[in-house]
């Protein structure tokens, strides 16, 4: 019998040879920071909605947005407003169109 994958372990659902989020979690060593990452992305997108995205895409595409959702997240965290885009702001030279605005609101 086949041990269940840290994610599905915090979600406390089935897991599966097909598990979607087990190859999701491999590039992720320690097993306690798999379940945080976990965790982390369920409180932010809800388990439902964490599980559509994830298993809205073919396989081969589940670990890169898994790390995409992480990278938003907590970007969110630390921005609110401007999230993940907010690494951009810091950019020395003016950044095309929307630069004008998001920049100075940024550094006010
Ligand atoms: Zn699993």
């Amino acid at each position: 019998m086949r041990m269940s994958c840290n994610g599905c372990r915090v979600l406390r659902k089935g897991c599966s040879e097909n598990c979607s989020i087990r190859p999701c979690l491999r590039w992720i060593k320690n097993p306690e920071s798999q379940a945080n990452a976990i965790v982390f992305l369920v409180n932010f997108f809800g388990r439902a909605g964490l599980m559509n995205l994830i298993n809205g895409r073919p396989d081969h595409l589940r670990p890169a947005i898994f790390r995409s959702l992480l990278y938003k997240a907590c970007w969110r965290i630390v921005n609110p407003i401007y999230g993940s885009v907010m690494p951009l702001s810091y950019r020395s030279e003016p950044c095309s169109t929307w630069e004008s605005d998001a920049g100075q609101a940024t550094f006010k």
